[in-house]
C-alpha cells in the first residue's frame, strides 16, 4: 500500500510507510511497561501517558531528520520528500548533485541529526529536572517525570546508535567524509560500506545479544541490518564507482 501524506514542514513532505504503525505500537507497548506499575494513575492515564511520549519521540525523529534535511538544503541538497516506516525516517534525496558538493557538506549534514537528537535529549532532561523539583503535588508527577526521563534517554541513545561509523549511518557518513577528505571518494565509500556491511550482518545482532540483551533486540536489529544496511552498501559502492567511471569519461570526452 501507498504511504500515507501527513503534511509538510519546511517545504519537505511528509509520509508515513503503514508498517510505521508497528513501530508506534512497538513503541507504546513499550512505554505502558514503564507506566503500568506505577501507583496512583489509573489505566486510562498510564494509556494516555504511552501514547503521548511515543507521539513526543516521533516527533524527536522528526526533528532528527529534519536537522539533516535543513543542513543538507544549505548545500543545495534536494530533498522534497521523507518517510517514516517501522525503522524510522527516511529522507529522499535527489541524487544527481550528491557528490557534487564535497566531504565538508556529507560532514555537516551527517552531523547534523545526532546534534538534534542531543539537543532533544538535554531539553527533556531539564524538564524532567525541573518537573520531578516544582511539581510535587501534581497527581500524575512520578509518570511525567519518567516520561522525561526516558524520552531524554530515548534521544541520547538515538544520538549514540545513529552515530555506529557503519554507512549509511549518521556515524558511517561522517566517517566517509573523513575519509574522502584525506583518499578520495571510492576509497572513503569502499572502506565505510564494508563496515557497514559486517555491522548489517553480524554486528547489529551481536549489539542485541551483547548491549540489549533481549531476543527482540537481536531480531530488531538483524532485520535493520539485513534490509537496510546490506542493500544500501552494495548499492552505494555501485552508485560511486560508476558515477566516478562517468565523470572520467566526460572529462576524456572534452579532451
Ligand atoms: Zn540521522
Amino acid at each position: 500500500m501507498k504511504p500515507l501524506r501527513i503534511g509538510k514542514i519546511f517545504g519537505v513532505e511528509l509520509y508515513l510507510d503503514l508498517s510505521w504503525f508497528i513501530l508506534f505500537a512497538l513503541i507504546v507497548n513499550l512505554f505502558l511497561g514503564v507506566f503500568k506499575d506505577m501507583a496512583g494513575i489509573s489505566l486510562r492515564v498510564q494509556i494516555l501517558f504511552a501514547v503521548s511520549s511515543t507521539f513526543i519521540l516521533m516527533c524527536s525523529l522528526l526533528a532528527h531528520e529534519m536537522a539533516h534535511c535543513l543542513v543538507g538544503r544549505r548545500y543545495g541538497f534536494i530533498m522534497k520528500k521523507m518517510t517514516f516506516m517501522i525503522f524510522g525516517g527516511m529522507a529522499h534525496i535527489e541524487e544527481d548533485n550528491f557528490y557534487k558538493i564535497g566531504s565538508r557538506a556529507e560532514l555537516k549534514m551527517a552531523l547534523a541529526g545526532p546534534f538534534m537528537s542531543l539537543v532533544c535529549c538535554g531539553f527533556f532532561w531539564v524538564l524532567g529536572v525541573l518537573s520531578s523539583a516544582y511539581l510535587l503535588s501534581f497527581f500524575a508527577r512520578n509518570a511525567l517525570v519518567s516520561m522525561f526521563f526516558l524520552l531524554s534517554y530515548f534521544n541520547l541513545l538515538m544520538a549514540c546508535f545513529n552515530f555506529i561509523p557503519a554507512f549509511p549511518m549518521d556515524g558511517g557518513r561522517v566517517l566517509r567524509s573523513l575519509l574522502w577528505h584525506k583518499k578520495g571518494l571510492l576509497p572513503a565509500t569502499k572502506i565505510t560500506c564494508d563496515i557497514g556491511l559486517f555491522m548489517g550482518r553480524v554486528g547489529l545482532p551481536l549489539i542485541g545479544f551483547f548491549i540489549f540483551r533481549s531476543l527482540f533486540s537481536v531480531i530488531w536489529l538483524g532485520l535493520i541490518g539485513w534490509f537496510i544496511l546490506v542493500p544500501a552498501c552494495l548499492q552505494e559502492v555501485k552508485y560511486v564507482a560508476e558515477m566516478i567511471e562517468k565523470e572520467e569519461n566526460n572529462k576524456k570526452n572534452k579532451n
